[in-house]
């Protein structure tokens, strides 16, 4: 008999350090951050955000893995394609859950000058976290709703991490941007939106803010799950209402865009 516990194959790739467990990847993403991209969308996450388009990345044992050499490799071939503005950036499901292989992964690539970039909804603040970030040039951060009680409704848990986050960004003196899903009757309430603009004024690293309009694109995905959709009946914000958010936010960031 083995003198070690018995462990599945995934159990041994999610320990060793050189394999990252992911969703998917997209090798010439625009959307998500500066200029063109190869973005790794990682799994897992704690969120359960209503209108989550990609819900099979909820589940910390699913997707597949891939090794931190060979995403290297690939980002290294698609180099000629960046420009002076791409890079690889690294979304979600949620980056923090695999901080340690993904600081690992960023500064290889740092050594060989590429930009990186980080789509997290700041579920965790730790050592750990703030040395990720040191390595990473653009922090892109999610911020789902001002008011605690309404991220609770809309994501299961407390925005009071994410707060911390970009905190610790600020301290840290290097670029960040928002990101915020905007939700009619949800996260659209002219209050919040000051709210929420007060709380980042005087924030000097956020170079703009991002709303993201919903639409209800992943909602196949969750009836295929068997999961029931939170969000049934609500519809994308119209063009008055990403126009009202926009007026709002440019009263407290430089520079607002409407993805
Ligand atoms: S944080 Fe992102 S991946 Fe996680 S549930 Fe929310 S939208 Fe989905």
């Amino acid at each position: 008999m083995s003198m070690f516990p018995q462990q599945d194959a995934t159990a041994l790739n999610d320990k060793d350090p050189e394999q990252l467990r992911i969703h998917s990847i997209e090798t010439f993403g625009t959307h998500d951050g500066p200029g063109i991209r190869f973005i790794v969308f990682v799994q897992g996450c704690q969120f359960r955000c209503l209108y989550c388009h990609n819900p099979d990345t909820f589940d910390v044992k699913g997707g597949k893995f891939i090794t931190l050499q060979e995403i290297e490799k690939r980002v290294l071939r698609q180099r000629p394609y960046f420009g002076k503005d791409g890079g690889i950036t690294i979304s979600g499901g949620e980056p923090l859950l695999h901080r340690k292989k993904i600081l690992t992964l960023f500064k290889r690539l740092k050594e060989q000058g590429i930009h990186t970039c980080l789509d997290s909804n700041g579920r965790l603040v730790n050592k750990e976290v703030e040395e990720l970030l040191e390595y990473t040039d653009l922090l892109m951060l999610d911020v789902k709703h001002i008011n605690d009680d309404w991220h609770h409704k809309l994501t299961t848990v407390s925005n009071s991490a994410t707060l911390k986050l970009a905190e610790m960004r600020e301290k840290q003196g290097k670029p960040m941007w928002i990101r915020y899903v905007l939700v009619p009757g949800w996260s659209d309430q002219e209050e919040y939106l000051h709210e929420l603009g007060q709380h980042f004024k005087d924030f000097t690293t956020i170079e703009k803010i991002e709303i993201q309009p919903y639409h209800k694109l992943g909602v196949h995905k969750w009836e295929a799950m068997g999961m029931e959709y939170g969000l049934e009946g609500v519809e994308a914000p119209t063009k008055e209402v990403i126009e009202k958010a926009t007026a709002i936010f440019s009263q407290y960031f430089k520079e607002v865009h409407v993805n």
